[in-house]
């Protein structure tokens, strides 16, 4: 039986709990305020314009409804839109909604509180025209001609979850893809939020399920972390500074122990080694999350390295097939985008240009790929696109010979000054130290845990490290283990000339050729293995115009008397062209602990991996660090402060450190006593 004494309506018409002393929701912000916790925190629009074909939603505390209307309105807006795009699939998804609710409003309340809210008008009668009368039987409602269904769950929130049936296909019960922890604040209703809670919660979350929920209380945090949840504080809007954003990733019963990252306590101080974009992105990360760095650069100033080329390109590697590879770069570029742009918004400005990149089809393997692109290409056109002769000219500005992919998006910037501001941002945060001309030439871990970073003049105490030095650093000691290789690069800088400065796009062939900066374009680059030389050769340059005359002839009219400046500079290479971001393996731990993948590749041993503590890597970046730092500082800060990854179990592993040895012990490289 409902007591509706407990819930009465404020001057303003919104629902006041009695039982609890609080508000339903804050109606001086109208919706935002719930838009930005569940849904924003969910990433909820985003998630379901994908089309997924199921998509499960479960909350605490259905109270008026207010975040499954919104939910339910995201939805109708993405078939609306998508019923109006000829360019996009229909979408056609299933989204249950599971909602358990111990104190339900009487139908006369529910329906007094969503008029509210005279925008979903016609989503709330459907709403209270199936609400029971005495809501006190469970009940599956359908809307949209069954595409959603909404499961009311008359209970406890822990009662009503444990009755839950999970998925039978699923590993570990999993059932749920977002959370809307609601229910009131823990201090005014502390029964809600217990252990047992949280243990529900654990058993019916899908492997990257998200969580948000407006409290940021530390009891709840801990619990959440404790649960398997990647967790990280946001701000939220209006009188709720700040909300708990967090993910599904730590769940042992899933994957191999060798998949697994190492959590740490999220330490007061960290140093890094390096002074390029992968040190940059890193400091600027860490010192975000609230994490003092300090960076020892071997150079007498940041960005002297690969980091140093006059201008880079920004694109993504793209196969024709969506490989691992591709989907890092794809991910890794869409949010390296984002990042410069934020940087610049900041006021942190540098030379670009985000024109478009034209790989031109400069023979006939390319001129198929670009064909296949043409008639089944499985990226978005806004990624890129195929184009033809006519096409690639007008958007290079430049007669081509051939046709190519385009990526739009994608341009050049200045390394150099883009190194130098992400570090004047990390600056901007009063946590970050640089001591320049500071060659770090071993690390040691003292028997107390610590490391020294020793150089021929001074050594340094560190609690954790990152490497984040290029090639040059390989014959660091420990580092020494990693298959990191160096492949030097030249790049020639040629003055502009009337032709050449009407440029318009970067265009890559076997090399590439950027539009003018301050009156000089770059060509590039050579590719010399296991070499550690950046004195810069003549031969080099000429390798590079003739490559340039070679796959695009007649572009340029430029001579070898035309190149102004070059640089060599050291590219560093991972086996499989992947990055390396994560924790330094112990390599020996690993021959033993993992010999018996070299008999059963599928071997499930769920103990995590072996590391070297507090010692961490992001690395071997080869020649796309543009393209891939920002991504892999975000995954490094997570490792080191125990916040959300942007990437899920599979393509971490992708990333790690430990997956060259991992597959070295599965090709029976060694015994387990090698
Ligand atoms: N999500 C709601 C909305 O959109 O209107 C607002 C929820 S209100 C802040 C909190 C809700 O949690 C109330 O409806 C309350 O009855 C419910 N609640 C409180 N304790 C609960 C418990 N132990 N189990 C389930 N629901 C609970």
């Amino acid at each position: 039986m409902i007591d509706q004494t407990k819930v009465s309506f404020q001057h303003d018409g919104s629902p006041y709990s009695n039982r609890f002393n609080d508000i339903y929701f804050d109606i001086s912000q109208g919706t935002q305020q719930s838009e930005c916790v569940f849904i924003n925190g969910n990433n909820i629009t985003a998630r379901l314009a994908k089309g997924p074909k199921t998509f499960v939603i479960a909350e605490t505390g259905f109270g008026t409804g207010l975040n499954f209307l919104l939910t339910l309105n995201i939805l109708k807006k993405i078939w609306q839109k998508s019923a109006t795009d000829q360019s996009n699939p229909a979408i056609s998804t299933h989204l249950h909604f599971i909602s358990v609710e111990k104190y339900p409003l009487s139908k006369a309340q529910l329906a007094q509180s969503l008029k509210l809210f005279p925008q979903f008008s016609e989503l709330s009668q459907a709403l209270i025209s199936q609400y029971p009368e005495q809501p006190d039987q469970d009940i599956d409602l359908t809307f949209f001609q069954g595409a959603v269904t909404l499961s009311l769950i008359f209970k406890d929130a822990t009662q009503g979850l444990t009755s839950l049936l999970s998925h039978q296909n699923q590993p570990h019960s999993a059932l749920v893809d977002a959370w809307f922890l609601d229910g009131f604040a823990p201090a005014k209703n502390p029964d809600m939020w217990q252990p047992a809670l949280f243990q529900q919660i654990t058993r019916l979350s899908k492997e990257q399920a998200t969580l948000a929920t407006f409290t940021v209380s530390g009891q709840v945090r801990r619990q959440l972390v404790a649960a398997g949840f990647r967790v990280e504080k946001r701000p939220a809007f209006g009188k709720k500074n700040e909300m708990l954003h967090a993910i599904f990733q730590h769940n042992p019963h899933s994957g191999k122990g060798y998949q697994q990252r190492p959590m740490i306590a999220k330490p007061q101080h960290v140093s890094i080694i390096g002074g390029g974009i992968a040190a940059a992105c890193a400091a600027y990360a860490l010192t975000k999350a609230g994490v003092k760095v300090s960076v020892y650069c071997q150079d007498f100033s940041v960005a002297q390295g690969a980091s140093s080329n006059h201008i880079g390109a920004l694109y993504p590697l793209i196969h024709q097939q969506t490989d691992d590879i591709s989907l890092f770069y794809q991910q890794a570029f869409n949010y390296a985008c984002q990042y410069y742009k934020n940087i610049k918004a900041q006021g942190f400005d540098f030379d670009h240009d985000w024109c478009g990149l034209l790989e031109i089809s400069y023979k006939p393997a390319l001129t198929k790929r670009q064909q296949q692109f043409a008639n089944t290409s499985v990226w978005p056109k806004d990624l890129v696109h195929s184009v033809n002769k006519v096409q690639a000219s007008q958007l290079a500005n430049i007669a081509l010979d051939d046709g190519g992919l385009f990526f739009p998006n994608a341009g050049w910037l200045a390394p150099g000054q883009l190194v130098k501001q992400i570090f004047n941002a990390a600056q901007a945060t009063h946590r970050l130290k640089i001591e320049t001309g500071c060659h770090i030439d071993k690390i040691s871990q003292q028997a107390n845990g610590k490391w020294r970073l020793h150089s021929a003049t001074k050594d340094y105490t560190a609690s954790v490290v990152v490497y984040c030095g290029g090639a040059q650093g390989i014959p660091l000691n420990i580092i020494k283990q990693m298959p990191l290789s160096s492949v030097r690069g030249q790049v020639s800088n040629l003055a502009s000339n009337e032709k050449m400065a009407k440029l318009s796009t970067v265009i890559c062939h076997k090399g590439y050729v950027t539009p003018a900066n301050n009156n000089l374009h770059c060509i590039g680059a050579t590719f010399q293995k296991d070499s550690f030389d950046i004195t810069s050769k003549a031969e080099d340059d000429k390798f590079n115009l003739d490559m340039l005359n070679k796959c695009l002839p007649g572009i340029s009219s430029w001579q070898l008397t035309d190149i102004v400046s070059s640089k060599a500079r050291l590219r560093c290479m991972t086996p499989d062209h992947l990055p390396v971001v994560g924790a330094m393996p112990d390599i020996q731990a690993h021959k033993t602990q993992y010999a018996h993948l070299s008999k059963d590749k599928h071997w499930r041993y769920h103990e995590s991996t072996p590391v070297i503590d507090n010692l961490y890597l992001l690395t071997g970046l080869g020649a796309r660090g543009l393209c891939s730092a920002p991504l892999l500082a975000e995954i490094l800060s997570a490792d080191i402060c125990g916040t959300p990854y942007p990437l899920n179990n599979e393509q971490l592993f992708n990333l790690a450190p430990n997956r060259f040895i991992i597959r070295d012990i599965i090709r029976r490289k060694f015994d387990s006593s090698g």
